[in-house]
């Protein structure tokens, strides 16, 4: 029997993160790591970090700032805490964070998760360790193998990682470098992970990867699948209500996929389509490899297969060289298509790629100065999407009880947070619930079943 240890994991950045931080709870599960919630409490921490946000390197710096006090606090008590630094910063920085960051004992690439349990005994024996280097063998399979139980049930929803890396290269992104080229899983071990899940209790399963869309994982009988085919055979799978899969690049939308949201009911009518901006002189700039009209027409076409699809985006303002006429063909754009949300961020160079070598940077005031329009037109497109919403009925999955006693809280299938009163035994079943209120981020809503207050019979789609 493996000693009781408890572990704190935060994960910064992407869904992605959440999803291997998940499975590195897991996979340490058998090492006797369970996990907590306070920080002060661990033995281990590991902080899964992310590259993609600003200054990401210098907020992982200035954590580990804090966690070093807290290892010290620990020692001076008799108690040893071991510190891991896992994810995309951990990739890009390597040894530099042992160098920097005294309290680090393990830094672990964003492919090497695996191997933790091995890093963590090297490390005890006294070394501080480094592992990025990209392994062949297939994290995976060693995360994960395919008969292996789900070590603990995560709730009614989950994701599953099917595709890592990225080979698009747009000028401003780290992804190529951090975390390599495109790589799909197979169809079978991506179809076993889903029948566990289900058999745990998820009823929704997100399909997730870098760059989703360009999956072309290994089929059963030889020859690569699409993502389109690999979701119709997921919804086949007993148990699982609702799809989804994020994140997309519009220029890897198929036709398959694009019919797909008109064809499975079990694909929720919502899409995250990362646009960046609505000018074809800075998308070009960007690598992007669409223009504004390429991403308005497949906006047309998605809408056609599926008339209610909510979209949302993500939008970068003050990429080097962008003027006052390229940013209004942004704004444009949000007003055009009409996203039910959208992320947007301030450009800021990435050392190693293209973008921060480019001449004609932004002034940071300027960036600042669009942004805040931006939001704004994005928090409009919200706010009416959201109003639109008073009054329908649809089918919400409740996940877990609300702040207040009675409620409970699940998604609509825009993915919007709707909060109902309803019992505790409708968690992870699906309802029909008219939505009667709005708020900024969130929807209330009455079950619409005349039999509210006893279970309702799950069903698909909105
Ligand atoms: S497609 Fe996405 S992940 Fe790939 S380089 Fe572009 S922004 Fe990065």
């Amino acid at each position: 029997m493996k000693k009781a240890r408890k572990l704190f994991v935060k994960s910064f950045g992407c869904q992605m993160n959440v999803y291997d931080s998940q499975r590195m709870a897991d996979t340490l599960a058998p090492e006797g790591y369970s996990e907590t919630a306070a920080i002060e409490d661990a033995d281990l921490v590991i902080l899964n970090t992310c590259h993609i946000r600003e200054k990401a390197a210098e907020k992982v710096y200035s954590e580990l700032g804090r966690v070093r006090r807290l290892k010290q606090a620990a020692a001076a008590d008799g108690r040893r805490v071991t510190v891991a630094v896992a994810g995309c910063v951990a990739q890009a920085e390597g040894g530099e964070i042992i160098r920097r960051a005294p309290a680090v004992d393990v830094v672990v690439g964003s492919q090497n998760y695996h191997r933790l349990p091995e890093l963590l005994v090297r490390a005890a024996q006294g070394g501080r360790i480094v592992d990025t280097a990209f392994p062949v063998e297939d994290k995976f399979d060693a995360l994960a193998p395919p008969t292996a139980p789900i070590t603990r049930s995560r709730g009614v929803t989950a994701f599953v990682t099917v595709q890592e890396g990225c080979d698009k290269f747009c000028t401003f992104c780290v992804v190529p470098y951090t975390r390599g080229a495109e790589v799909s899983r197979p169809v079978e071990k991506i179809l076993a992970e889903i029948r566990r899940l289900a058999d745990a209790g998820v009823r929704e399963v997100t399909l997730i990867g870098q760059n989703v869309n360009a999956y072309h994982g290994a089929g059963p009988g030889g020859g690569a699948w699409s993502l389109a085919r690999l979701l119709a055979r997921a919804a086949q799978v007993t148990g699982i209500e609702r799809l989804r899969y994020t994140t997309s690049h519009p220029s890897d939308m198929a036709d398959d996929l694009i019919a797909a949201h008109g064809e499975l009911p079990q694909l929720m009518p919502q899409l995250h389509l990362p646009v960046q901006s609505g000018c074809d002189r800075i998308l070009t700039a960007m690598n992007r490899r669409h223009g504004r009209a390429d991403y308005l027409s497949l906006v047309a076409r998605l809408r056609k297969a599926r008339p209610d699809l909510a979209l949302t985006s993500d939008f970068i303002v003050g990429f080097p060289g962008e003027t006052e006429e390229d940013f209004a063909l942004t704004l444009s754009l949000v007003k055009e298509v009409g996203y039910s949300g959208a992320f947007s961020f301030k450009y800021s160079p990435r050392p190693g790629t293209p973008g921060a070598e480019m001449d004609e940077q932004i002034d940071e005031d300027v960036k600042t100065e669009r942004l805040q329009r931006l939001q704004a037109v994005i928090d409009a497109n919200q706010a009416a999407f959201n109003r639109a919403c008073r009054g329908r009925s649809f089918s919400v999955l409740f996940e877990r009880p609300g702040r207040y006693s009675g409620q409970l809280v699940g998604r609509s299938p825009y993915l919007q947070p709707v909060q109902v009163d309803a019992p505790a035994s409708l968690i992870g079943e699906i309802a029909p619930v008219t939505v009667t209120e709005i708020a900024a981020n969130s929807l209330f809503g009455v079950l619409a079943d005349a039999r509210a207050g006893e279970p309702v019979p799950a069903s698909t789609g909105a």
